[in-house]
């Protein structure tokens, strides 16, 4: 009997072995091939005809003219369309979408009339929104709630929900008040949490961030000077030094000269928006490597800009792209425009880009690989490399005669699956009723 069962039993190991087996042969021969009419690299600012990306297991597997389609491949007849990796948005905030109604689009009230859930909730709605519009990779930079950044990032990761991939920075952390100016009676009750950390002191500093760390963050947010005190070079320093304890970079919201001067001075990894930029600070941004956000809003979303701040976003913007400043594309798209998706909202920006006379070649290298260096995703998901995360876009004409073709994003893969094809979403690959991708994902 003993012998009858342990043969039974080496039987049965043997059957499952044999199936497993099976089983990872199916899954590694599941091959997807696109063909692409044209196919654009961005770091070289040239584009080839007729060539064939190969996918397996949602990476780049082979990409060239003469790559054979292996049996069986799944295929995706795409010679029609022009090929490029996803677009970056370097700045945005994905779980605040502010209105003219209720808010008249002052974001302080947002906190106050909506739920950091039912922000989370509009964050996977805008993320998905972003994703059609070929934006694959967003800085989520603060001003999301209770960590409603982390929620979305996670929910995209795990498996639930599609996405871009997120960089979240947490809450944003400051000197007191953060961005806001709470009366000394809302002040005590530290009303500015969840949009903002307090934190005057070295210790605060610390925990701020060690806080922002365990909840999810993935890059750091300061406010460096929205109070006239501000953040010191020296508080600066020490929330570089702290960060990159746990290999996390730092992003500087500067807002006047002196504020941008000490972050520059203690060698912040990039700083969001241009009013305190010179030609000067683009200089010293440029020697020493730093990324600028500028955040350049277009005269088109005249809600939220002016004539003469726009001629101001323009002249910056021409400085700092002829000082060789490590240009992002980035949006700070956080309202909603009526008729327009919060992606649409996102790819207006290249308005300003055109008026600073950027050259199309120099727009799509700052909104596809200065943004994956910025991201610093580079490694893993941006460029259409074999081994890299299987993330393209495909748009009608060619975005480096006309860089308008990017409005007419056809086509989105992420990770190896279609998002959206035909011009038509099609999220149905990325929702699944648990965390496929693993529930222990941070
Ligand atoms: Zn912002």
């Amino acid at each position: 009997m003993k012998v009858k069962s342990l043969l039974l039993a080496a039987f049965s190991i043997c059957v499952i072995c044999i199936f497993n087996v099976h089983l990872l042969h199916a899954q590694s021969v599941s091959i997807t091939a696109v063909k692409a009419g044209r196919l654009i690299d961005p770091e070289s600012g040239t584009i080839l005809s007729n060539q064939i990306i190969l996918i397996e297991n949602g990476k780049f597997k082979a990409i060239g003219a003469n790559i054979e389609i292996p049996k069986g491949a799944t295929l995706i007849d795409l010679s029609g369309l022009t090929l490029l990796p996803g677009l970056v948005d370097a700045h945005n905030h994905l779980a605040l979408t502010y209105k003219v109604m209720p808010e008249r689009n002052i974001y302080y009230n947002t906190y106050i009339t909506e739920s950091t859930a039912l922000r989370a909730i509009q964050a996977a709605s805008n993320g998905m929104q972003m994703l059609s519009s070929g934006f694959t990779i967003v800085r989520d930079m603060g001003n999301n709630g209770n960590y409603a950044d982390t929620a979305l990032r996670l929910a995209i990761e795990q498996g639930w929900i599609p996405g871009p991939k997120i960089i979240n920075s947490g809450i944003i952390i400051g000197g007191m008040g953060g961005q806001f100016w709470p009366t000394p009676e809302m002040g005590e009750k530290n009303i500015v949490y969840p949009e903002y950390l307090d934190a005057d002191t070295p210790d605060e500093i610390i925990k701020a961030i060690h806080q922002n760390m365990l909840y999810g963050a993935k890059v750091i947010k300061i406010c460096v000077d929205c109070k006239p005190w501000g953040y010191s070079e020296e508080n600066i320093k020490l929330v570089i030094d702290e960060s990159a304890r746990a290999g996390m970079k730092v992003e500087g919201h500067c807002q006047t000269v002196d504020g941008a001067r000490r972050a520059i001075n203690a060698g912040i990894w990039s700083i969001a928006h241009d009013s305190g930029m010179t030609d000067e600070l683009h200089k010293l941004m440029a020697k020493k490597g730093i990324w600028r956000a500028g955040t350049e809003t277009p005269l088109s979303l005249s809600e939220h800009t002016t004539p003469e701040r726009y001629a101001k976003t323009v002249a910056l913007l021409k400085n700092a792209y002829e000082n060789k400043v490590p240009l992002t594309y980035s949006t700070d798209a956080d309202y909603y425009v009526p008729g327009k998706t919060r992606g649409e909202v996102a790819i207006e920006f290249i308005e300003t880009w055109k008026a600073a006379k950027i050259p199309n070649a120099d727009i799509l290298r700052a909104m596809t690989i200065n943004g994956y260096k910025c991201s610093e995703t580079e490694a893993t998901r941006g460029p259409i490399k074999v081994g890299l995360a299987a993330d393209f876009i495909a748009v009608e004409g060619n975005p480096l005669e006309q860089i308008d073709a990017l409005r007419t994003v056809k086509f989105v893969m992420k990770d190896g699956e279609v998002f959206k094809k035909d011009g038509v979403m099609t999220p149905e690959r990325f929702l699944h009723g648990g965390p496929v991708n693993g529930y222990n994902i941070r």
